[in-house]
């Protein structure tokens, strides 16, 4: 694979305006290093002004409804969120799939809906430390992947992202990562046949600048998913570097 590696952000519910300063820094930075594909999920009240004020870096929104527009009360449609200037969306992240009981249907919709509007989208999997504990991971996650996965590869991006590992500063074993992102590669290869090989899976879960050399080195690895370190530029800027 040639491809960039990518980058992402996501900011979960942090960030006001005030904020926009350490996405402005993360920009210039990103644009010093080319070789590198980065983006950030804002909260949706900073979607407008961040790709106002970064034009180096992708801007993207954490979640929406698969519907078009319709009854459904504080939701918000691909649709809404292009207009707003979201260029991607990360679906099924476990949070949600957690908090809101998201299920792997829903999460298909959602990423067929944003590719219905030309957006990109980074679909969430990944196992709970039980799973992990018992041996069952690559079997929970591929058929979590199989189960949410889009009809087409449109513009999309998985994210491995262990639950355990996410906020927690625990991350797996470099030869358990490079383990299920070859299960995850083969998942997409079944799916899309060769476009599947084009199909970046990040890695997501307590990625700071200290492990991400070695992390971005695994096979397979296309990127990563960072949460915490993503919100100041003097956390997310060392893990940009590392992948240039
Ligand atoms: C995430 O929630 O997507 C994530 C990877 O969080 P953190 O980097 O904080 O573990």
């Amino acid at each position: 694979m040639s491809q960039r590696y990518y980058i992402v952000g996501n900011w979960k519910m942090n960030g006001m305006r005030a904020a926009l300063s350490e996405a402005r820094a993360i920009d210039r930075a990103a644009q010093r290093l080319p070789k590198v594909e980065v983006a950030i999920a804002p909260p949706v009240t900073l979607i407008a002004a961040m790709r106002e004020s970064s034009t180096g870096i992708g801007v993207g929104a954490q979640n929406c409804h698969h519907a078009e527009k319709g009854a459904h009360t504080g939701d918000l449609s691909a649709p809404m969120l292009r207009e707003a200037g979201a260029d991607f969306v990360i679906v099924g992240h476990s949070e949600r799939r957690a908090d809101h009981h998201e299920t792997n249907e829903q999460v298909k919709a959602k990423a067929e809906a944003a590719q219905a509007v030309d957006m990109g989208v980074i679909l969430c999997v990944g196992e709970s430390e039980a799973e992990r504990d018992s041996g069952e991971a690559e079997e929970v996650v591929a058929r979590q992947l199989a189960a949410s996965l889009p009809e087409t590869a449109q513009r999309l991006s998985v994210a491995y992202e262990p639950i355990w590992a996410i906020g927690t500063g625990r991350v797996p074993q470099v030869s358990d990562v490079a383990a299920m992102h070859k299960r995850l590669r083969a998942v997409l290869t079944d799916k899309y046949a060769e476009e599947g090989a084009d199909v970046r899976i990040l890695y997501g879960g307590s990625v700071k600048g200290e492990n991400a050399e070695e992390l971005l080195a695994v096979a397979e690895v296309g990127g990563a998913l960072v949460g915490g370190a993503s919100l100041t530029a003097d956390g997310f800027v060392p893990i940009i570097a590392a992948a240039a």
